[in-house]
């Protein structure tokens, strides 16, 4: 065993569709997260993070694999030869837990892998190490395991039932009270206060060295939140009724509706509420931390996405690359150094995640990783690299999609200054300069034909980039199938 990292835990903390916009901490005029804002007083925060894909399958796949998410046989599921950082973590013998309940990131789809513990919101789960050379007894019982795949069944049944993720919002809806004391302790839903007391209690049981990723679901669309939280941002908290026009009506990914600016605001205030609720529990996980483990710990805390709110007449994160959807928080926290505040304005992406968490660990990083390791900003050193950002996914009509055979591609790629769009279905390219246009308003594509084939020629490369792989592994699924590798 590497003794290099026997001391350490890395806390990994993701909240999905989280806007930086949406924190004090960024600039927000509401106080929505100060138990955050205080945890980060010592962390370095990076004004420039990016994610890699617009919605949790694509985006995920970037943060584990450290490769863009349509590299490499695509992003949903996680294709099996896309190496995943928990599992080298485990290779090297640090303990790895993951706690969340996003369907998009269950073992259904490959994201157990590299787990000593994961929680998926389907069951408690504990994967022995499997031995290398496996006994007449071990073969038999992977067969049966593969005849009666309950982990996948479990898996289908449950995301199978119609409306899975409105379950939570009809609960607090129709009865906020039994559904506040009642959630903690349902695991489908796991929630921000079920995971926070989960997570404590594993950090009581697992020591060094360790790594601990958490996923929050409660800042997703629907939002529903108690409503104490939503009365810390308004006087009266709004009827069920109100409450199921905002949701139904305001919210839907693309509505004809003519959409009342009030009401966005009012849209606003149930998101943020939900962002509140977060925050009251890492107020308990954080104040656990700092008196329990005080040195030796990189806290690393991020989204998977922002949202939209009918900037550019959408709402949610589905197939649109604009900033309010692909721009994240990120503050990255060591324990025992009580450092001055600082911010890292370089562009920083999904990808980092990956290459930063093995160098804390002082590992190795893997070949493949397209990422670069992000720590040298903890101590205010520039990081070294070209800013250049890609973020994509597949979608059609506006939905996300998992691969190429049900969506189009969607692709941005952005520079400090310039941003480009291609979009496959509906044929087109958008060009803007975000000096002089930072809401994504005035298409240049006829203005500036330089630019625009600057990046058609680094989209095209990308592409390329991709069909080869691509190719690569159908060789691979071939040869795997033949049982030849
Ligand atoms: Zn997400």
């Amino acid at each position: 065993m590497n003794e290099d990292h026997k001391d350490k835990i890395v806390i990994f903390i993701t909240i999905d569709a989280l806007r930086p916009d949406h924190l004090n901490s960024y600039g927000y005029h509401r106080n929505t997260a100060p138990h955050l804002d205080n945890f980060i007083r010592h962390a370095t925060k990076f004004t420039n993070t990016f994610t890699n894909g617009p919605a949790t399958p694509s985006s995920f796949s970037a943060i584990f694999s450290s490769i863009l998410p349509y590299l490499n046989g695509g992003y949903s599921p996680l294709p099996l030869e896309k190496l995943i950082f928990p599992q080298i973590l485990q290779e090297n013998r640090i303990r790895t837990i993951g706690i969340h309940s996003n369907p998009n990131l269950s073992s259904f789809f490959n994201y157990g892998r590299g787990f000593d513990i994961f929680l998926d919101g389907e069951r408690f789960k504990e994967k022995k190490h499997v031995k290398k050379e496996g006994s007449s007894k071990n073969t038999l019982y992977s067969l049966i395991r593969k005849i009666f795949n309950y982990n996948n069944l479990i898996n289908r049944i449950i995301f199978g039932i119609p409306f899975f993720n409105k379950i939570k919002s009809f609960l607090r809806n129709k009865i906020p009270k039994i559904t506040d004391l009642l959630l903690p302790f349902t695991p489908m839903a796991y929630n921000a206060p079920y995971i926070v007391n989960k997570v404590i209690d594993l950090l009581k049981k697992n020591k060094a060295p360790l790594f601990l990723w958490m996923h929050f679901m409660d800042a997703h669309s629907p939002y529903n939140p108690p409503a104490k939280y939503v009365l810390r941002f308004r006087k009266k908290d709004f009827t069920l009724s109100e409450r199921k026009f905002l949701i139904e009506r305001v919210y839907p990914i693309k509505t004809k509706e003519p959409i009342n600016p009030q009401k966005i605001e009012d849209l606003k205030v149930l998101y943020d509420a939900e962002i509140s609720f977060i925050d009251d529990s890492l107020r308990t996980l954080f104040s656990f931390i700092n008196k329990n483990i005080n040195k030796n710990c990189l806290v690393i805390i991020t989204s998977d996405h922002g949202e939209s709110f009918y900037e550019h007449d959408t709402f949610g994160h589905q197939g649109n690359v604009y900033d309010e959807n692909i721009k994240i928080p990120l503050f990255i926290r060591e324990m025992s150094k009580s450092i001055n505040p600082k911010s890292c304005n370089n562009f920083v992406q999904l990808i980092d995640i990956a290459p930063t968490i093995l160098n804390y660990f002082n590992l190795e990083n893997y070949e493949d990783f397209q990422g670069i390791n992000i720590l040298p900003a903890l101590n205010g050193e520039d990081l070294e690299r070209k800013e250049l950002l890609i973020t994509e996914c597949y979608q059609k009509g506006g939905i996300v999609k998992r691969n190429n055979i049900e969506g189009f591609k969607l692709i941005s790629i952005r520079t400090p200054i310039w941003k480009y769009i291609f979009d496959e279905e509906k044929g087109s390219e958008i060009l803007f300069n975000l000096k002089n246009d930072p809401v994504e308003k005035n298409n240049l594509v006829d203005v500036n034909r330089e630019e625009l084939l600057n990046f058609r020629m680094i989209k095209d490369y990308h592409l390329q980039k991709v069909s080869e792989k691509d190719e690569k592994s159908r060789i691979v699924d071939t040869l795997r199938n033949l049982n030849i590798d």
